[in-house]
């Protein structure tokens, strides 16, 4: 069933504040769950405290990410108290994969929460509520035999134009790899990927309202197999083909990937699409084979190195980030010194390092702990040292070079617009808004913390297409401001 679009125009819109945790796919789910709501008459705005319902959309991933909503439960807690005195009732709600994992129980830790729904239900969040207003409660976290796409209404003109010109699209959910440390196979559930002609139609409506650039995302998006307009299992290198012939679209990513599932086809989409940007996110997480295979991550060291040189015998000039986990149950100093020399041997544009956190439920939480807290607050800072000095080389290295820039937003510095690089570096430059939504080439002059500053350097065809007065006078020496 659709959710009713119960708004009546005489009404004033009802006020959602969402706060969204973790990864882009809850910032993907967040703006999905407006959408729905927008039907219902509700409007987001951005402070606690004039909401009628608030959303907290969850993740589960560490205990630490975890935690958090408990405490901001307990502020919401005041929020409401503050509410019910001024004659208002505030509605909580919890979403995400803490309500998949915990259910009723956050109800019974956090009695202010109205309605506990799962990240695959949240497209009945119209019904719950009404359920809430009832019945006191509503929690739904089962996996709903319906996909839940096939519900959620798509995103506004409005809404679309108002998040600017690079979008998150999903396309594929859950995982079924288990590695050990992980929750997403028991809060997402099993992989299940979105036919190829849906997807095509976000991105095409996306593009229609000046998205420039769209980032596919996934638990393990590079697992993706919808089927296909020929009635096939299309692969991510194959879809990535189809988007890129999407008028408008000028920038492709996706995120994020497994080493083990990089088929033939994604690295032809690299060696064929222009579009398809040159920054890999490839978590390896541990430089060691004894770990590797003790978080079931079903591959080797050796086997990761040798998917890295696929990708950079098709594009010398590709990046790539990662994730790591230090301190997994068993990792010993010389599996620890073999994530360090992988690092090293790799080199990274940006990576992401985590003390491992055993999650309940989990095979690696059953598995005794035997790295110390003094030993991973070590690790962690000798690898996130080393990380952050390639990211630091990484990024000196664009100065004096000129790049091409998707210019997306004013800067906090008048006459100052800030866009990313292929790398997802910022870039500032002095120039008018105009040039939103446009990749422009921008010569490196230098690094402010991590964000390249330098001057638009457009000739030719680039410079006629662009509205007089569009680049700034002198842009050479700026702060970033951001
Ligand atoms: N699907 C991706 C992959 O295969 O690498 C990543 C999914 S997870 C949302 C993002 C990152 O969180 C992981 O790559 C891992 O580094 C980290 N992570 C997951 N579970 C963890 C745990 N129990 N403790 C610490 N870090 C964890
Ligand atoms: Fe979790 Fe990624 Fe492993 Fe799937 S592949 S279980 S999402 S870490």
């Amino acid at each position: 069933m659709r959710p009713s679009n119960s708004q009546d125009p005489m009404t004033p819109p009802r006020k959602l504040h969402i706060k969204s945790y973790g990864c882009q796919m809850n910032v993907y789910d967040a703006q999905r769950m407006v959408d729905t709501l927008a039907g219902e008459g509700f409007a987001e705005t951005a402070t606690v405290d004039d909401a009628d319902l608030v959303i907290l959309n969850t993740c589960h991933i560490r205990e630490k990410a975890a935690e958090k909503v408990y405490s901001e439960l307990g502020r919401l807690r005041l929020a409401k108290d503050e509410a019910a005195r001024s004659g208002r009732q505030m509605r909580i709600a919890v979403a995400g994969c803490v309500a998949q994992a915990e259910g009723a129980e956050i109800i019974r830790r956090a009695p202010v929460v109205d309605v506990v729904v799962g990240p695959q239900s949240y497209h009945h969040l119209p019904q719950l509520l009404a359920r809430a207003n009832a019945e006191g409660r509503a929690i739904e976290t089962e996996f709903p035999v319906e996909d839940k796409f096939a519900f959620l209404p798509p995103p506004g003109r409005e809404a679309i134009r108002a998040r600017g010109i690079s979008a998150f699209v999903t396309v594929q959910e859950g995982c079924d790899k288990f590695c050990t440390f992980c929750v997403v196979p028991y809060t997402r559930g099993a992989e299940v990927s979105r036919p190829v002609s849906r997807i095509v139609d976000d991105v095409a409506r996306l593009a229609d309202n000046g998205v420039r650039e769209i980032t596919l995302i996934g638990q393990n998006v590079n697992a993706y197999h919808g089927e296909g307009p020929d009635g096939r299992a299309w692969s991510l290198g194959h879809l990535l083909h189809r988007l890129a012939e999407i008028p408008g679209i000028v920038r492709l990513r996706y995120a994020t990937s497994h080493p083990c599932d990089v088929d033939d086809s994604l690295i032809a989409a690299h060696r064929d699409l222009p579009a398809l940007m040159p920054f890999v996110h490839l978590p390896v997480q541990s430089g060691s084979d004894r770990i590797l295979e003790a978080m079931n991550r079903r591959h080797t060291a050796g086997d990761y190195l040798r998917t890295i040189d696929r990708f950079r015998a098709v594009r010398q000039d590709i990046a790539f980030s990662s994730d790591f986990i230090v301190g997994f149950p068993g990792e010993r100093a010389e599996d620890f010194a073999a994530t360090l020399a992988l690092v090293t041997q790799i080199g990274y544009a940006a990576a992401y390092s985590f003390k491992y956190s055993p999650r309940p439920g989990t095979p690696a939480a059953e598995m005794q702990e035997t790295v110390s807290a003094a030993d991973m607050d070590e690790r962690l800072a000798r690898l996130q040292e080393l990380i952050d000095s390639q990211q630091s080389a990484f990024n000196k290295a664009a100065i004096g070079t000129t790049v091409d820039v998707l210019f997306e937003r004013p800067g906090r510095n008048p006459g100052q617009i800030v866009g990313r690089t292929a790398y997802l570096q910022p870039a500032h430059v002095m120039a008018r808004p105009e040039i939103m939504g446009r990749v422009l080439p921008v010569r490196i002059d230098s690094l402010e913390r991590y964000s390249l500053l330098g001057e638009l350097a457009v000739s030719g065809a680039n410079r006629a297409s662009l509205p007089a007065g569009a680049i700034a006078p002198s842009a050479s020496r700026l702060v970033t401001g951001a």
